[in-house]
């Protein structure tokens, strides 16, 4: 017999609305991933996922296409605040935008001032968890992601028993583990939220979203499996590594997976040249379009190297800088595409300045650039201090641009070396040299680099699969009410 598991999904961001960083893929692709496992012959079970958003300034919708579902008010001290929530269908898939003077006040995703940001996603956090309340549609699941949705299940488990609600379970995914969302004490006390009183969590992270939300969660999902032993660590753990060891029975890594469907260098149309891994040589006329563009030597030969991403100490991307330096006497081109930190956005340009003819900085975010960038362009380094998942090394691989990336977290699950890639252990230029100097002598020999390139093209990192490990999880939880 066939049944429907309800599954409320809530994320700062999703594609196609709004995107900063790799939780806007995620989030965009998982709940429909999620939806299509009801399809499958061998599946007797629907889930109805839905996907909750804040209704950014900048989100992509058009507003005629919006349905007012559902008005009411969050409590706040001093006078509540009233909440519209708006209904759009997203390939079939209800998203709910939630709208509040909070949100509505904030000029982008997130702030530069943390304290705006706690405000905003604890707005966003109780509204979501109203809205639930709100709907004859009941979650059966609810699914957090990251510290700006923790709150939710925060709210949900502090309250105990809810007359209208009954009892839904919780999962919690773990994007990013160091973004707890700082010491929220006077957003908690001012909406409502009782003090978490029990000392299984450090004292310092009784009042910070991300940690109340691993507290409340039925299931805890960090988005790799070697990231998920990396954060029972000290240097991972970031003070939560001795609570997280007391979960481990509820913790799972799943990898994210990538829409391969929109990331596709066969039908890309912001490409120059389409391919497949059989046709790889049609690949050139995008490195020839690139360095053409941004005003590299045309020269097919020079390994091309290039970094997407969020400016950020996470990335390494001061690794990445020095080490090109160290590499200052053998042949190769730079394009980094980011922003972010202006010391390290500093930090570019002035690598930019010492290597005119080779290095560029382009500090801006550019999907249509991302794309040319990833199928044409030789090497994608991601020197990363620490990294959950990463979607970029996985696109990277699906458009034939060999990664270059340090053994952590994701990475390390993701790329093999000498088969799809090659890897370093250390954050460290020495370390990364090495890896370097291994990957531009395969590129010397023709043959065996576009081996390599085939090699990640053909790798599955489809989202079917993640999606499955989740399902698991859900059934899981139902089970055990
Ligand atoms: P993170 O989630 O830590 O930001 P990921 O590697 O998981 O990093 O995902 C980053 C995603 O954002 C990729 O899809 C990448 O192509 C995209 N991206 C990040 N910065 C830019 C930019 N400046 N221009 C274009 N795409 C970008």
């Amino acid at each position: 017999m066939s049944s429907t598991i309800n599954i409320l999904f809530l994320a700062a961001e999703a594609e196609p609305f709004v995107k900063i960083g790799g939780l806007a893929d995620v989030a965009g692709s998982l709940p429909h991933a999620l939806r299509d496992l009801s399809h499958e012959a061998t599946n007797d079970v629907t889930l109805d996922v839905r996907l909750v958003l804040p209704l950014h300034r900048t989100i992509r919708a058009e507003p005629d296409t919006l349905r007012l579902v559902a008005e009411f008010s969050v409590y706040r001290r001093g006078g509540n605040i009233p909440v519209q929530v708006f209904e759009m269908l997203s390939g079939g898939m209800p998203v709910y935008l939630i709208n509040g003077e909070p949100i509505s006040s904030s000029p982008s995703v997130y702030s530069t001032d943390p304290a705006l940001d706690r405000e905003k996603y604890t707005f966003f956090s109780l509204a979501a968890l109203e809205l639930t309340r709100r709907l004859v549609w009941q979650p059966d699941i609810i699914h957090a992601n990251d510290w700006h949705t923790a709150l939710t299940l925060y709210a949900l488990r502090s309250r105990h028993i809810d007359p209208v609600l009954a009892c839904p379970r919780t999962v919690i995914t773990i994007h990013n583990l160091p973004y707890t969302g700082g010491d929220s004490s006077d957003v908690l006390c001012v909406y409502g939220l009782m003090p978490l009183n029990d000392d299984s969590l450090p004292k310092w992270a009784q009042t910070q979203p991300l940690p109340l939300g691993l507290w409340s969660a039925d299931a805890i999902i960090p988005v790799s499996p070697t990231y998920t032993r990396e954060i029972l660590t000290p240097e991972f753990g970031c003070g939560l590594d001795p609570y997280l060891k007391t979960r481990t029975n509820s913790m799972t890594g799943i990898l994210n997976g990538l829409d391969v469907n929109f990331w596709n260098p066969e039908t890309d149309q912001t490409l120059t040249a389409r391919f497949t891994p059989e046709q790889l040589h049609a690949r050139a006329a995008n490195k020839n379009a690139l360095q053409k563009k941004l005003e590299l030597k045309e020269d097919a030969h020079i390994p091309l190297l290039v970094m997407i991403g969020r400016i950020d100490q996470q990335k390494g991307l001061d690794i990445t800088f020095e080490a090109l330096r160290q590499l200052a006497d053998r042949s190769w081109q730079f394009v980094l595409l980011g922003s972010g930190d202006p010391v390290l956005e500093i930090a570019a340009r002035n690598l930019q300045e010492d290597f005119p003819d080779r290095a560029r900085a382009i500090i801006r975010y550019d999907a249509a650039l991302g794309s040319l960038l990833y199928g044409g362009s030789d090497m994608f380094l991601m020197p990363s201090r620490y990294e959950p998942c990463g979607l970029a090394q996985m696109i990277a691989m699906r458009y034939g641009c060999v990664p270059v990336v340090r053994a952590t977290g994701g990475l390390k699950d993701t790329v093999q070396e000498g088969n799809t890639g090659f890897l370093f252990q250390k954050a460290t230029a020495g370390s990364m040299v090495e890896a370097l100097t291994r990957a531009i002598t395969v590129y010397d020999n023709s043959e065996a680099w576009e081996q390599l390139q085939r090699n990640g093209m053909k790798e599955d990192f489809s989202w079917p699969r993640s999606a499955r490990q989740y399902f698991i999880i859900y059934r899981s939880l139902m089970s055990g009410l």
